[in-house]
């Protein structure tokens, strides 16, 4: 049974939201099925929606903020077989850290945009699910098939009949922002409502309006100290190719990829956002060497409900008044909420002085800064217990024992093949940044 009706939007949705064309929409049916009756894995995103922000209502950190203040919430949700909803990672934020401040530590969270801590939130429960899998791999848990993993490689194999949902609170920042300026002009010019600054260096750039050129790479938009932190919407392209878990955890599972984008219809326009998260990479093909990667592009599903909306996220076209909020919240479902100062990247309470110091203390650093996944990595590695015949496991250990960070993230051959790939194709500008070096001893 279908659980949506289609409908075009209404004339007064469609003037309150100008910069919306042919947006699709979903209503709640009146004589919808109760839960039990759901179709099978099929993703709810009003349900989505609703789960997301009540997830955000619980939050137990301080979320007091000035009302002039406006921010972007994101949370990932796993859905189960039956279309049950459950959020598992949740984040907000609109900055990142300009280049004259950046660490070479992996104690900082240089991007603080949502969508980009709630992936690290995410990558926290993965971490998790692994650490069970590892105890106990004849078990099925929430993410992971029970059994002795890939055949092949024996990495831990993601259940299938597990999917995962992105809900953003309004159009990821970058090329998905850039939207036709106006009916007189559709088809001939394009309006930029980012601040996304394409990458320089980029070929296609030469000669053309680079402030509306669609399909480019971008940094995050921003004034002052201009940061190398690529777009949202450029990093929603590369995790439909290489997945949510990153090189680290692909050493240990094969990859997760985002089945569905939730977006609401005030604050998005749907084809600069189809253009942007799926058309770009259409012909991007894998080659058979790279099995456990292939392009997965996201459905992306526009919402309508006015019932359902992060209000202290109203578009920004019409509220130029308010200012961006310059704190983060991270909640993770195994570890809460912490929040994180976007100017330092930091713990909010970290002093001038913690911040300056030649090693971060750890009460300062996030719990989802690469610093302390790679620790929690490398603890979960330690508590495999599946046998000691598992090659990948004991290879992993003992690298472990030698590598920094970087080198172990350059041992996920695999996953950085199809990344080289990935930016040859798609975005050759994409400067190749040299991964943090720390090693698995300094704690601080
Ligand atoms: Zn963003």
């Amino acid at each position: 049974m279908k659980r949506f009706k289609e409908k075009k939007g209404t004339k007064n949705e469609e003037e309150e939201s100008k910069n919306t064309t042919t947006t699709t929409t979903f209503e709640r049916c009146s004589d919808e099925p109760s839960g039990s009756e759901k179709e099978e894995n099929m993703i709810d995103p009003i349900e989505v929606i609703r789960k997301s922000l009540e997830a955000y209502e619980k939050l137990t950190c301080d979320k007091k903020s000035d009302p002039r203040e406006w921010t972007v919430l994101s949370t990932i949700c796993r859905v189960d077989s039956k279309g049950n909803v459950d959020v598992v990672a949740l984040a907000t934020g609109t900055k990142a850290i300009g280049k004259g401040k950046l660490r070479d530590d992996g104690c900082l969270l240089r991007d603080t945009h949502a969508e980009v801590l709630a992936r690290r939130a995410f990558r926290c429960y993965l971490v998790n699910r692994l650490r069970e899998y590892m105890l106990s791999p004849m078990k099925a848990n929430d993410a992971f098939r029970s059994g002795t993993g890939d055949r092949f490689t024996g990495r831990a194999i993601p259940r299938g009949d597990v999917r995962y949902a992105m809900y953003v609170s309004q159009a990821p920042c970058g090329d998905a922002c850039i939207v036709p300026s106006g009916s007189s002009l559709v088809g001939e010019s394009w309006c930029l409502h980012t601040g996304a600054r394409p990458v320089a260096g980029d070929g296609k750039l030469d000669g053309l309006n680079q402030e509306c050129r669609t399909g480019i790479l971008r940094t995050k938009p921003g004034r002052g100290d201009r940061t190398r932190s690529i777009s949202c919407s450029d990093k929603l392209l590369r995790w439909s190719v290489l997945g949510l878990q990153g090189a680290l955890l692909s050493t240990m599972m094969n990859p997760v990829y985002i089945s569905a984008i939730v977006l609401p219809s005030h604050a998005v326009n749907e084809s600069a956002v189809k253009r942007a998260l799926v058309s770009r990479v259409f012909d991007f093909s894998t080659r058979k060497d790279c099995q456990d990667y292939n392009l997965k592009s996201p459905e992306i599903c526009i919402v309508s409900s006015k019932e359902y909306r992060f209000e202290k996220s109203p578009f920004s076209i019409r509220r130029d008044d308010r200012v961006s909020c310059d704190k983060s919240f991270i909640w993770s479902r195994d570890v809460g909420s912490e929040v994180i100062l976007a100017k330092s990247g930091l713990r909010a309470g970290t002093t001038k002085k913690d911040g300056r110091a030649k090693i971060i203390p750890l009460k300062c650093r996030s719990f989802h800064c690469s610093s302390s996944h790679f620790h929690r990595f490398a603890e979960i590695l330690s508590s495999d217990v599946r046998n000691q015949n598992n090659i990948k496991v004991r290879e992993c250990l003992k690298l472990l024992k030698s590598s920094t960070y970087r080198s172990f993230k350059d041992s996920a051959v695999e996953y950085q093949n199809m990344k080289r790939k990935f930016r040859k194709k798609v975005f050759p500008a994409w400067e190749v940044r040299a991964t943090p070096s720390f090693r698995i001893n300094e704690k601080g």
